[in-house]
């Protein structure tokens, strides 16, 4: 190799070495010495090959977060077997012309507000339910009202926290209200749902709980009650993201959060299933740690009745997951104290 060609490859050693963070720095599939971290990437990596997951850890030396043999990771959500799934052949699909939805004919949109997302998939109605268009609309996939359905877009790092564990973080620019990611695992009916937090509280004092509860509104044909009343426990729905889950389950707690948490519908004629989806409630600058409210609409007061996240729209840990623990989220407006992940 002649001379002049060596340095212009020094040279351009030195730059990515100046002008790429390592944080930033994609670790190449055969370039990663660590095998643990390598399975890990692997394993996470299965929604999105152009959006990839990636870890970080300037903290410590763990090479990524401790994930168990028997987890498994996934890319919608996993029906238990005593959960049915909706039938998409009954969804309500709109018929608009030419197959092109258009905001104030498209009866998959909310009427009086038009379509839930602006365009490029911005979400228009933060804290509302969005109901996005199926399989049994006449538009295609790249229909305006198809976001949430189209799966993760944002790359995502998992990254060391210092005082909070593993964390997770994007190195892209995030724009208020962009679909971040929808919380997955296990679909379980709320009484399982309790049964097994009592089960892994006192199966281990540090294992984590990861189950989120769907209590956006239940719709029931025998009950009045509407949006306020409460369903039997056998109707109601959680994502356990113990044992299944994805990537969404390394979001923190924050008191002053930067994704909040979205009932996405399939379909106006089924109301309990739906996805969890975290978008961004303020523009987020690369790097800077992704975290949603684990009990939005919850005050301290609240601190012996019922679950966490209850009310309209108020999805979040089950509050039996829950302890009152002190809150590390670094926000001016900290509770201090705060229901966090056992
Ligand atoms: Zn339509
Ligand atoms: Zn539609
Ligand atoms: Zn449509």
């Amino acid at each position: 190799m002649s001379v002049a060609k060596k340095s212009l490859f020094q040279l351009q050693d030195l730059i990515l070495t100046i002008y790429i963070p390592p944080q930033l720095r994609l670790v190449k599939d055969g370039k990663d010495d660590n095998p643990e971290r390598k399975t890990f990437l692997k394993r996470v990596n299965i929604d999105n090959p152009h959006a990839p997951i990636t870890v970080y850890n300037d903290v410590d030396d763990e090479p990524c977060p401790p994930i168990k043999k028997h987890f498994k990771f996934v890319g919608s959500l996993y029906y238990h077997p005593t959960v049915v799934p909706p039938d998409p052949s009954l969804y309500v699909g709109c018929s608009c012309p030419g197959g092109v939805c258009v905001e104030n004919e498209c009866e998959c949109a909310v009427p009086g507000q038009g379509f839930s997302y602006l365009e490029g998939g911005i979400l228009q109605y933060s804290g509302d339910e969005v109901y996005e268009c199926n399989d049994n609309c006449a538009c295609g996939s790249n229909c305006p009202n198809r976001v949430v359905q189209r799966g993760r877009q944002v790359r995502l790092q998992i990254f060391k926290t210092a005082k909070k564990g593993w964390g997770l973080r994007s190195p892209e620019f995030i724009q208020a209200g962009q679909f971040v990611i929808a919380y997955y695992g296990e679909l379980i009916t709320l009484a399982s749902a309790e049964d097994r937090s009592f089960v892994y509280e006192n199966l281990s004092r540090g294992s984590m709980s990861y189950v989120m509860d769907l209590d956006f509104f239940f719709d029931s044909e025998d009950d009045e009650g509407g949006a306020d009343s409460l369903p039997p426990p056998e109707k109601k729905h959680s994502i356990d993201a113990t044992t299944y889950g994805n990537v969404a389950r390394f979001a923190n707690h924050s008191c002053d959060p930067n994704l909040v948490i979205v009932s996405v519908f399939k379909s106006k004629n089924v109301t309990n299933l739906y996805d969890a989806a975290f978008f961004a409630v303020k523009d987020i600058e690369p790097l800077t740690e992704l975290t949603f409210d684990y009990i939005a609409g919850n005050s301290m007061e609240d601190e012996e009745g019922g679950r966490a996240g209850g009310g309209a729209g108020g999805e979040g840990v089950s509050r039996s997951a829950l302890q009152l623990q002190e809150c590390f989220c670094g926000a001016e407006r900290c509770r201090g104290k705060v229901w966090l992940k056992k």
